[in-house]
């Protein structure tokens, strides 16, 4: 289908609407004009017809008259010969047409004859000619011969009977005998015969004007022809009985009008009969010739059409240029708008809707702009917030990955993509747990991505080219919405700390474990002499010595506590229970802790059994506990304080040993967190004794291991009590299987792992 513009569609719109109603109008006159044409040439040439037939039949009319006249006389009937004769003559001078005529008796024989140039003298016998039958036997009235061309002009010959003159008709009223009136041969007299010649009537005939082209020929009641205006015509064509025209006379019918004439044109044609020869004129003329004035009318409609189409065509540029303009201005804009050129305004000219739509394109255009450049804005910050957050994501040291719904990584940063050992564009894509491959506790497993809510998976390994990486990972699995990104996870690797970590521990083992040696010797000595030469030291030594012995009780309770820690974390605190008499250990820490009240002028009391009170207990272990809680106490408290160490066997199968001091006591709120590392309460006495904060925790995490409980009793001003249970060795004997029965070992990272004894 062809696509026309709009200015085409326009210019064809004008021409319809210009040309199709002056088509129709022409159409319309044409059918009219031609109807009006075929009508007008029916018209004149059945007019035509009729009165050429009629001219002919006078003619023939006319000639039968003078011979009937002639007929009548005395010297013709009677054949009265030199007055016939005279008669005959003058006659023949008088009508040019006539050539010849005759005067034969009822025998047949020529009586008189008289030519154009005068008397001829012979006495031929015509009985057997068609004129001498048909004048008096056949017929008996008179007789029009057929036209005949004697050297090329045509004749006729018509002959009359002479009738006996009682049976005479009035002369007044000659007309044609009637037919079959003479019956006996007795009537007829002779007959007078003529030939005339037709030139003169068939050159009037065959000149008649018909329209343009058209004219008039004649045939006879066979079809012959007896006249045409075309010689050669004439000559070489004797029967035209086939042509529709005169078939249609033969048959005595009026019916055609458009027919294909005897020289094969079309033509319109019409015939009028000539009723005493039955001979008939027939009258043609070329349908080119009828529609001829058509032709002038169609030259003229084409002209009036081109004129037309110019106008049309003219008017419609007009109209282009006034609708089209504007329009085309808007589509330029809108192309510039396509490619991106917002800046542009159209020209609002007119008062139509045109300009209606030029300016609603610029308020379109305007509103592109500023939504444009709050586009760049936008994007110009969401760019920097973008390079904020790659500044952030890259310059963090953890890991950060997002992945979508189906657990593919869509973002992650380079720490992240050093954990994996791959370049960051190779991860993009790819299934987060496949890249990764973690393993928990020497099995693989896959991070939950499907349920919304915060996970922290600790000590996740990832297996990796030199080493096995320890990664604490926090993943957010966002609730699902339309979002791309499902979670977000927050990989830590612990790997270096914990090596610095050990590192430390290691550290503070072996410092510990170098201080210990000498600072005993150092306890040793002062013990020495704290025993055996007091006496022996002035009032005031003996105050330094008993500082010293302080000091030096403290530093190894310090370096005590330190080694236990760096045991803790590295798990390698192991509490080995044993049956240990709970009443004896007590006696004894009390007894050795004896020295270092002496500085505060403290009292150290123990208030239990003597012996007796067997628990499950690592000795070792419970002794740094209850040093831990009896030193506290002296710390903690003023000088002349009470310490009371009391120790009771409990019903449900627990030795339970408590540290009471009259000290600054504890508030309730700082006793939740007393038992936590480095955890120290703010007061006088804490800020004038050093202190790392580790002591309380050790000793729960001791407790913990033995099963048992540690708390504290305590309200402030009102002193403190501190306590804890071991399970008594009864208990454990009953149930021998029992988890208590088993070497205790504090895990790494404070966790409690316990090893059976197989
Ligand atoms: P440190 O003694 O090295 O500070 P501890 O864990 O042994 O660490 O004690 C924690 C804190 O508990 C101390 O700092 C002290 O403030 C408080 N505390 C411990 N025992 C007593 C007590 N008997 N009376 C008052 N406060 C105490």
């Amino acid at each position: 289908m062809v696509r026309l513009k709009i200015g085409q569609r326009i210019l064809l719109l004008f021409l319809a609407v210009s040309l199709l109603p002056l088509l129709a109008v022409n159409f319309l006159l044409l059918n009219l004009a031609q109807k009006q044409l075929k009508q007008a040439a029916t018209t004149r040439q059945s007019i035509i017809a009729t009165q050429t037939a009629e001219r002919v039949d006078n003619f023939l009319g006319s000639k039968v008259n003078v011979l009937i006249f002639q007929s009548q006389t005395n010297a013709i009937r009677k054949f009265q010969t030199s007055e016939a004769n005279l008669n005959l003559a003058t006659m023949i001078k008088q009508d040019r047409d006539m050539e010849r005529v005759a005067l034969i008796d009822k025998k047949g024989l020529e009586q008189v004859v008289v030519n154009q140039t005068g008397l001829v003298t012979t006495h031929a016998n015509v009985v057997n000619s068609d004129a001498f039958k048909a004048a008096t036997f056949l017929a008996g009235k008179e007789y029009i011969g057929p036209v005949v061309y004697n050297q090329g002009k045509p004749e006729v010959t018509i002959a009359v009977p002479l009738i006996r003159f009682a049976d005479q008709q009035d002369l007044t009223h000659l007309s044609t005998a009637e037919f079959g009136k003479y019956r006996s041969a007795s009537d007829i007299q002779g007959v007078l015969t003529a030939t005339f010649s037709l030139s003169d009537l068939w050159q009037s005939v065959l000149s008649t004007q018909i329209g343009n082209e058209g004219y008039a020929y004649v045939v006879d009641d066979k079809g012959n022809l007896i006249a045409h205006p075309k010689a050669d015509f004439l000559a070489t064509h004797q029967n035209v009985a086939e042509v529709h025209q005169v078939e249609d006379f033969l048959r005595g019918s009026h019916d055609v009008h458009e027919s294909i004439s005897e020289t094969g044109d079309k033509v319109f044609s019409s015939y009028e009969a000539i009723t005493r020869t039955n001979w008939a004129v027939i009258v043609e003329e070329p349908i080119s010739s009828v529609y001829a004035g058509i032709t002038s009318f169609y030259r003229l409609a084409i002209v009036i059409f081109v004129v037309i189409a110019a106008v049309a065509s003219g008017f419609s540029l007009l109209f282009q240029r006034r609708l089209l303009a504007p329009i085309k201005r808007l589509a330029a804009g809108a192309k510039r708008l396509g490619g991106g050129d917002f800046s542009q305004n159209i020209p609002e000219q007119g008062d139509d809707e045109l300009t209606d739509l030029a300016s609603n394109f610029n308020a379109m255009s305007h509103n592109i702009r500023s939504l444009v450049a709050d586009l760049k804005v936008r994007n110009d910050s969401l760019a920097a917030e973008q390079d904020k957050l790659n500044g952030i994501l890259t310059s963090v040291t953890d890991g950060i990955i997002a992945v979508d719904r189906a657990g593919k990584i869509i973002l992650l940063n380079p720490p992240a993509a050093h954990l994996a050992e791959k370049p960051a564009d190779q991860l993009i894509n790819k299934n987060l747990n496949e890249v990764f491959g973690w393993h928990k506790k020497g099995q693989p497993f896959n991070l939950e991505l499907n349920q919304a809510g915060v996970y922290r998976y600790d000590e996740v390994s990832l297996p990796q080219a030199d080493k096995e990486a320890s990664l604490d990972i926090m993943v957010n699995v966002v609730q699902h919405r339309d979002d791309d990104v499902a979670a977000i996870l927050t990989v830590h690797d612990l790997t270096t700390s914990r090596d610095l970590e050990v590192m430390k521990l290691d550290f503070v083992a072996i410092a510990g474990h170098e201080l210990r040696t000498p600072l005993t010797v150092v306890r040793g000595y002062l013990n020495l002499i704290n025993n055996e030469a007091m006496d022996q030291l002035s009032v005031y030594n003996i105050e330094n010595l008993q500082r010293a012995l302080v000091g030096a009780e403290q530093l190894s309770g310090l370096i005590n506590n330190l080694l236990n820690i760096s045991r803790i974390e590295r798990g390698q605190l192991e509490v080995v229970p044993t049956k240990v008499d709970m009443a004896d250990i007590t006696k004894q820490i009390v007894e050795q802790q004896q020295v270092t009240t002496k500085l505060k002028d403290q009292t150290l009391v123990y208030e239990g059994p003597n012996s007796g009170a067997f628990a499950a207990a690592d000795v070792t272990a419970i002794s740094e506990v209850l040093n831990n809680l009896i030193t506290n106490a002296l710390k903690y408290t003023a000088s002349q304080s009470r310490i009371v160490v009391s120790l009771e066997a409990q019903a449900g199968g627990a030795v339970r040993v408590a540290v009471t001091d009259n000290g600054p006591g504890i508030a309730l709120s700082a006793q939740k967190r007393l038992f936590t590392k480095f955890y120290r309460v703010e007061h006088d006495l804490t800020a004038a004794n050093r202190g790392t904060g580790l002591g309380l925790y050790i000793a729960k995490t001791i407790i913990d291991l033995h099963h048992g409980t540690i708390g504290v009793i305590s309200d402030t001003g009102k002193g403190a009590s501190f306590f804890f249970t071991v399970p008594a060795y009864d208990a454990l004997a009953h149930d021998h299987d029992n988890k208590h029965h088993g070497k205790e070992q504090v895990g790494k990272h404070g966790w409690i792992k316990k090893r059976s004894h197989n």
